[in-house]
C-alpha cells in the first residue's frame, strides 16, 4: 500500500515556498501547490517556515546523561583523568540506568529536530556491556523515529583499564557501528598499542572508528598521523572520525596543511563541538580544503559538565559564537556540520531535500537560515521518513 503525505507551504533551505510530496517515506516531488492527490493523503502544514534536512547529532554520550534528573553540581577536577575518575563515582552513586537515560535524551533530541544520532557508549571492566545493552534497547525502541549509530567507547582507556579489550571484542558482535578510542598517549601512555587494538577490532568486524582525541599540539598531531597511517593500511578510508582533534588548532600552518592532506586522502572526518576552553580545529580553513566536518552536543548535563539541551541548532549557534562567525555564509558552514557534513561523516545515505531522499525533515521558523539559528524557535514539525515524530517542539514518540 502506498503511503502518501504532503508537506505544504515550506521553504526548503529558506528558498521559495513549495510543497513536498512524500511517498513511502521518500521525497517524491517538490513543486508549488501540488494537487490532485488521493483522499487519504496526510496533509502537513508547514506554515511558510523553513524546511531543513533532519538535524544530525554526530557526537554525544546518551548512556550517561543526567538530563531530567535532579541537578548535580559539577564536582570534577580540571584534567581528563579527574573527570573520568569523578564520573566513575557519580554513575555508581546514582545507579544510572542507561536504557532510561538514553531514551530520555532520544526524545529530547527528536523534539529538537534530530533524525540521526551517533552516541558513544561506555564499555569498561566495571560496567561490562551493561550500558551498551541499554542503549541498544533504546536504538531498537526508537528505530522508526530516529537512526541511532552506536560507538563502543573505552572511556577509561583499554590499556589503563585491563579487561576492556575483551569487552570491546564482544561489543563488536552486537550490531554496533564503530569502535571508539581515547587519547592514546595521555590516557593510555602507549599510542601505537592503543591504536593497533582498536583498528584491529574494527578491521576484524568491518566497523568504523571514532576516536576521542583531546591531546594538544604536536602530541595530538602525531596521533593524527598514526590514525591516518592505519586508516590507509587497513583500507578504512571514509570510515574513521576523529572527535575533538584540539591539536588541529595548535600546530603551525605548514604542519596543519600536511595533516589536512592526510585527512583528505583518507576521508577522515573531524567532529568539534566548539569547546569552551581548548583551542580547536579551524573550521573555515578545513571546510575550504574540503575536510568532512560535523558537530555534536558531546555530554549533555552529565558529570563532565552542566551544559547541553540536545538542540543541534543551538549547538550550531555555540559553534558560530566560539568561532566568531558573523556572516550568513559562515553560519551556513556551521549548520552544514549538523546536516550535510554530518551526513557524510556518519555515512548517512539518501540524505537531503532532493527527490529520492529519505523524508527526514525539520520545519523551523525563520526568514533566513541564519535567523533560524539565532532564534531557535520550537520546531514546528519533525519528520522521520515522512512520519511526524515531533510538533511544536514536543516529541510525539
Ligand atoms: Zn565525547
Amino acid at each position: 500500500m502506498t503511503e502518501l503525505a504532503l508537506l505544504q507551504n515550506v521553504r526548503p533551505n529558506a528558498g521559495s515556498v513549495t510543497d513536498i510530496l512524500i511517498q513511502n517515506g521518500r521525497i517524491a516531488k517538490i513543486a508549488p501547490e501540488i494537487s490532485d492527490l488521493p483522499a487519504d493523503v496526510t496533509l502537513l502544514d508547514g506554515g511558510g517556515d523553513i524546511a531543513l534536512p533532519g538535524l544530525i547529532e554526530a557526537h554525544t554520550h546518551m548512556d550517561k546523561t543526567l538530563y531530567g534528573l535532579s541537578w548535580q553540581p559539577h564536582s570534577a577536577g580540571p584534567t581528563i583523568r579527574d573527570k573520568v575518575d569523578n564520573e566513575r563515582r557519580i554513575v555508581k552513586k546514582l545507579n544510572i540506568d542507561s536504557a532510561q537515560r538514553s531514551a530520555t535524551q532520544t526524545r529530547l533530541e527528536i523534539g529538537n529536530g534530530s533524525t540521526h544520532i551517533r552516541t558513544h557508549v561506555d564499555v569498561n571492566n566495571e560496567r561490562g556491556l551493561g550500558y551498551l545493552e541499554g542503549v541498544l534497547a533504546t536504538q531498537a525502541a526508537f528505530k522508526e523515529s530516529v537512526t541511532i549509530q552506536v560507538v563502543a567507547f573505552p572511556q577509561q582507556g583499554i590499556l589503563a583499564s585491563p579487561g576492556t579489550e575483551a569487552y570491546l571484542n564482544e561489543a563488536a558482535k552486537l550490531g554496533i557501528d564503530c569502535i571508539g578510542g581515547i587519547d592514546p598517549s595521555v590516557i593510555e601512555r602507549d599510542p601505537v598499542k592503543h591504536l593497533d587494538i582498536i583498528f584491529g577490532i574494527a578491521d576484524k568486524h568491518g566497523l568504523g572508528i571514532d576516536i576521542h582525541l583531546h591531546e594538544p599540539g604536536q602530541l595530538g598531531a602525531f596521533t593524527v598521523e598514526l590514525i591516518a597511517e592505519r586508516t590507509k593500511a587497513l583500507g578504512l578510508r571514509g570510515k574513521v572520525m576523529i572527535s575533538h582533534a584540539f591539536c588541529l588548532g595548535g600546530v603551525d600552518e605548514p604542519y596543519l596543511d600536511r595533516l589536512t592532506q592526510m585527512l583528505l586522502d583518507n576521508e577522515i572526518a573531524i567532529m568539534t563541538h566548539g569547546p569552551g576552553q581548548s583551542v580547536y580545529p579551524p573550521i573555515l580553513k578545513l571546510s575550504a580544503a574540503g575536510v568532512i566536518l560535523c558537530t555534536g552536543s558531546d555530554g549533555i548535563r552529565d558529570s563532565w559538565g552542566p551544559y547541553g539541551n540536545g538542540d543541534m541548532l543551538e549547538r550550531v549557534m555555540w559553534l558560530g559564537y566560539r568561532s566568531n562567525f558573523r556572516r550568513d555564509e559562515e553560519l551556513a558552514i556551521a549548520l552544514s556540520m549538523a546536516t550535510t557534513g554530518a551526513a557524510k561523516a556518519l555515512g548517512v545515505e539518501n540524505y537531503g531535500l532532493d527527490v529520492g531522499c529519505d523524508a527526514d525533515i525539520v520545519v523551523v521558523k525563520g526568514e533566513t537560515v541564519a535567523q533560524a539559528i539565532m532564534d531557535r524557535a520550537a520546531r514546528r514539525l519533525v519528520l522521520k521518513r515522512g512520519k511526524v515524530t515531533a510538533a511544536d517542539g514536543h516529541c510525539l514518540v
